[in-house]
């Protein structure tokens, strides 16, 4: 056992404090040569009687050294104390110690080190949490405590975030060391263009954020594209000149009580709305894009999570086919159960999940759940159902695209020609080179292709000529309350006649009354979806729906309901 490791022994049967056993072991040491006194006179006295005079003097003289030789202990033991504080209160509460000093022996020393390693360990700290390491600008956190102490701001102020955003092409074609040096670059752009005192920070890897005062000379919006032009400027750095392209996002402070985190959060959430592709470099925070934002990001994670737990379903809605009294169709279109927020619709998920790169993933699991449900239809007298998806433009312009379809279709036996892809006109007219190549071997296969949402693109209709679709499916905005206006009509009159000198069947969407399947139905329109027949409704109960819909379309058909249409023909001069 080695000193330590009798120390420790003791330590543990003795639990007591350092100082008070330090005390203890001086008390015992100088009681020695008391007990040493007393043994001698009682030796001494026994034969005549004890002197107790000398006893007594003896006595007084040992407790007077001993409380003497304490007190000086107890001086000496201080630096070993004070230091042990010290580092006791830096540790918990970040504390830098305040150490005497003038001391010359060992235990000045361990005062004087145990000073210097601490302050040297918190300058690297401060340096590490309060200095970007690239930039040495003040990081996020060392900003916010500088607009804190700003918190009485009585004018208000502007917090200004801005990105480049090339910045991943940047650091793709030049390399790290290259990105590193744009960003030194930019820093002292800022210094220069700020000042030295003026708060500024980089926040992330590509946001620097700044404050303006909203009390100083020009326009708010000019200044902030002053600067943004002056940091976007020509940079020169050794062998390489670099044109940036720099986005802007503002928050503003009206004045009193400042959050400093909400501020920054709030301009980089404006920053995030700046749209290069539009030229909109520079945006302005509001309450409204900061509530969309947080809704978006969370709708986001969630919708990562049904994807990994399977929380998507397919609804389908029947589609009729009046001059027959039959369901020939149904469309399948994706639900959501979300666990708190009920059923989400498509329309505020879809755009999330596109933008987040997560609709394929979507789109594969209906895919391969409709194959399924149309796999469980066979041999049903839901086996002719011709069950149309809408693919998003990402999906259906993915390499795998057509194998995924057709692999599907195998897997469940189903056959290609009980399938029908929906797209919109934005999707076919993205890429038509690549889209007539799909489109033709998606055809081949005995896929058949609709036109959704027809009207409500403003892409003009040549592409009708080159690419080749079965049906077109006019959008609900025509179709509502086509019975009662002028203009409506007009439309889908020309539509169908402009479908029918193409030779594509047409699809009325979103029908919800009788009057309107009249009108349509007068105008040549066989197909029909919408709340009229029925909702979208869940494979289970679709079976029901069917036999509904044909029961109630055969006893209209016997009391004369339905007319004849009367189709113009169409002379094509596209
Ligand atoms: P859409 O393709 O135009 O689908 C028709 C939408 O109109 C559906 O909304 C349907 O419920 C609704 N609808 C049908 N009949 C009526 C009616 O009579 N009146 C009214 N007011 N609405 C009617 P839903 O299911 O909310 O879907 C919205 C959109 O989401 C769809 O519009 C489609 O663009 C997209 N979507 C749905 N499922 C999928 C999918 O699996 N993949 C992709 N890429 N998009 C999908
Ligand atoms: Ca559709
Ligand atoms: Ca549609």
């Amino acid at each position: 056992m080695n000193n330590l490791g009798l120390y420790r022994a003791v330590s543990s049967l003795l639990r007591i404090k350092y100082r008070t056993k330090i005390m203890l072991i001086a008390f015992a040491g100088t009681h020695v040569p008391l007990l040493a006194l007393i043994f001698y006179f009682v030796q001494k006295t026994v034969p005549g009687g004890v002197d107790f005079k000398i006893l007594v003097i003896a006595t007084l003289a040992t407790l007077g050294g001993t409380a003497l030789t304490l007190t000086i202990l107890n001086y000496l033991l201080q630096p070993i104390f004070l230091t042990a504080r010290s580092l006791k209160e830096y540790a918990q509460e970040g504390i830098l110690p305040d150490l005497p000093t003038g001391f010359t022996d060992e235990a000045g020393t361990l005062m004087a080190d145990a000073q210097s390693a601490l302050l040297k360990l918190d300058a690297s700290l401060r340096r590490l949490t309060d200095f970007d390491q690239v930039t040495a600008l003040p990081t996020r956190h060392a900003f916010m405590r500088v607009l804190d102490t700003e918190t009485s701001v009585e004018a208000g102020l502007a917090l200004c975030a801005m990105n480049v955003s090339n910045y991943d092409r940047i650091a793709a074609a030049f390399g790290q060391s290259a990105v590193n040096s744009v960003m030194v670059g930019i820093a002292a752009r800022f210094r220069d263009l700020l000042g030295d005192e003026a708060p500024l920070s980089r926040v992330g890897t590509n946001i620097f954020v700044f404050t303006l005062d909203l009390n100083q000379a020009g326009d708010l919006a000019s200044r902030v594209e002053a600067i943004r032009l002056a940091i976007e400027s020509e940079l020169f750095l050794p062998g390489l000149s670099l044109r940036l392209e720099v986005n802007a996002g503002v928050s503003l402070h009206p004045g009193g009580l400042l959050d400093a985190e909400r501020l920054i959060n709030e301009a980089i959430s404006a920053l995030a709305e700046t749209h290069v592709e539009s030229a909109i470099h520079t945006t302005f925070f509001s309450p409204q894009q900061n509530e969309r934002a947080r809704d978006v990001f969370l709708l986001e994670r969630d919708i990562r999570l049904a994807i990994e737990q399977e929380n998507f379903s397919v609804h389908y809605q029947p589609i009729i086919d009046i001059a027959v009294g039959r369901v020939v169709g149904a469309e399948a279109l994706v639900r959501w159960s979300h666990p708190t927020r009920g059923m989400v619709s498509p329309l505020a998920f879809i755009p999330i999940a596109e933008q987040s790169g997560l609709m394929d993933a979507i789109g594969m699991r209906v895919l391969q759940q409709v194959c399924r449900q149309m796999g469980r239809w066979v041999g049903t007298p839901l086996e002719n159902v011709k069950v149309s998806i809408n693919l998003s433009a990402r999906q259906f312009l993915n390499p795998d695209a057509v194998l995924q379809i057709s692999d599907a279709l195998e897997a469940n036996k189903v056959s290609p020609h009980n399938l029908e892809i929906e797209l919109t006109e934005t999707t076919v007219i993205q890429d038509t080179e690549r889209t007539l190549l799909i489109l033709q071997v998606l055809r081949k296969m005995g896929i058949t292709i609709a036109i959704d949402d027809f009207g409500t693109g403003y892409s003009g209709l040549s592409y009708l000529k080159t690419l080749p679709f079965d049906r077109l499916k006019i959008d609900r905005e025509f179709i509502q309350n086509v019975d009662q206006t002028i203009t409506s009509k007009a439309i889908c009159k020309s539509l169908i006649e402009l479908a029918s000198g193409l030779g594509i069947e047409v699809l009325a969407e979103g029908t919800e009354t009788a009057a309107e399947v009249r009108m349509m139905r007068s105008l040549g329109c066989s197909l029909y979806q919408g709340y009229h027949f029925a909702r979208p409704l869940p494979a289970d109960k679709f079976l029901e729906a069917v036999q509904l819909i044909e029961a109630d379309l055969a006893s209209q058909f016997e009391s004369g309901e339905w007319i004849q249409p009367t189709v113009t023909p169409f002379t094509l001069s596209l």
